[in-house]
């Protein structure tokens, strides 16, 4: 669970759902779904910019009227969208909450009431009473403790209902996040999962002193590919290279869709020989595969794949790291395609 999401649940998330609802009853902006992921994503911090636009607003003392709402969601919320379903879980949960304040708001009148009720028997008791005006204090004494135990369940159940929605919220978050990290196509990481991972394997190869290799793959003549075959086809290909990969790739390798026709494997933990005949494995694997339509089982033929292996070195960035996993990658396009080529050696694996 991450931290924002930790954030999210249990009672801490219950008072900062709280919170968040107080806080836009205080500037005056309704409780809407969009509304409150504008706010919780302020109250959480999420977005700096978001951040600097509330606060300089607040400060400016302007108000929040529909259209400043709906600029704030737009801007900060809608263009970062990762899922319809994070709305319909605010939406949700803002409408439960909002039932909750008023109905919190609603106790604080009754327990008022309440200790009114109390306060006056107190009075009368302490005047001294016959039986029959004893038994009539007793008797509304019953009914307004009653009445007022009543009102805490249906509290309670509204509390319970709070918590349930935010857990729900979390899950929710939970899946699109994975969404946001899944290549639909392939199955695979995506682009900026890919991203994230290296930058932790690197910063972890740094500290234990460990090698880590990056291999670059492209399909070689997709276009072609593509143009003879058509998309579908094509799609067809990224899958099965895409679960090619996953079997020459070692159990802690990271494979990725970097993008279009283009893979690549994080390989932790690896030096620069492993990595290369893991490379050639994969290259060797592929051309030797014939190919069959799906639909119609006709022959496709063969499809052929460039590599370029890069080693990480000391103190290089992960930008420079892929540059030069594209240029091996390149030198083995130029060289004539299906090869291998690994930086910092004249070596090629040629077919
Ligand atoms: P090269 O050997 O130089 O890599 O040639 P190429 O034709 O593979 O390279 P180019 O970059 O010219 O074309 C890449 C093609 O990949 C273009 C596009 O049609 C195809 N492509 C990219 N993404 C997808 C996809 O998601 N599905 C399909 N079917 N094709 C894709
Ligand atoms: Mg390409
Ligand atoms: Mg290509």
């Amino acid at each position: 669970m991450t931290s924002i999401e930790q954030s999210l649940v249990g009672p801490a998330g219950l008072a900062l759902a709280h919170e968040t609802v107080d806080l836009m009853g205080r500037h005056g902006v309704p409780v809407t779904g969009e509304n409150y992921e504008v706010w919780i994503s302020y109250r959480l911090s999420l977005n700096e910019k978001l951040r600097d636009a509330v606060e300089s607003r607040i400060a400016a003392q302007l108000p929040f009227g529909e259209d400043v709402c709906g600029e704030l969601y737009e801007r900060f919320i809608a263009n970062n969208r990762v899922s319809a379903e994070v709305v319909k879980a605010s939406e949700r949960i803002a409408r439960d909450l909002g039932a909750v304040v008023t109905a919190m708001q609603a106790s604080a009148a009754k327990s008022d009431e309440y200790g009114k009720t109390l306060e006056t028997a107190a009075i009368k008791l302490e005047r001294g009473l016959d039986s029959e005006r004893l038994k009539d204090i007793i008797s509304s004494l019953a009914a307004a403790t009653l009445d007022m135990a009543a009102h805490n369940r249906g509290l309670t159940d509204q509390l319970q209902q709070s918590t349930r929605e935010v857990e729900g919220l979390r899950a929710s978050l939970a899946s699109v996040r994975a969404d946001s990290l899944t290549d639909a196509l392939t199955g695979l990481a995506n682009r900026r999962m890919f991203d994230e991972a290296l930058v932790m394997r690197m910063g972890e190869a740094r500290a234990h002193r460990t090698e880590l290799c990056l291999l670059l793959v492209d399909i070689d003549h997709f276009k072609r590919f593509n143009d003879s075959w058509g998309h579908q086809t094509g799609d067809q290909i990224l899958r099965f290279l895409a679960s090619a990969m996953c079997q020459h790739a070692l159990p802690d390798h990271l494979v990725a869709r970097f993008g279009g026709e283009e893979f690549v494997v994080i390989m932790p933990r690896t030096g620069l020989a492993t990595a290369r005949s893991i490379a050639e494995a994969l290259r060797v694997a592929i051309q030797s595969k014939r190919l069959r339509r799906r639909a119609s089982n006709e022959d496709l033929g063969q499809v052929t794949i460039s590599i370029g292996v890069a080693r990480l070195q000391p103190g290089e960035t992960a930008e420079s790291l892929i540059e030069r996993a594209d240029s091996c990658l390149y030198a083995s396009k130029r060289g004539g395609r299906n090869r291998v080529t690994t930086d910092g050696s004249a070596e090629l694996y040629v077919a």
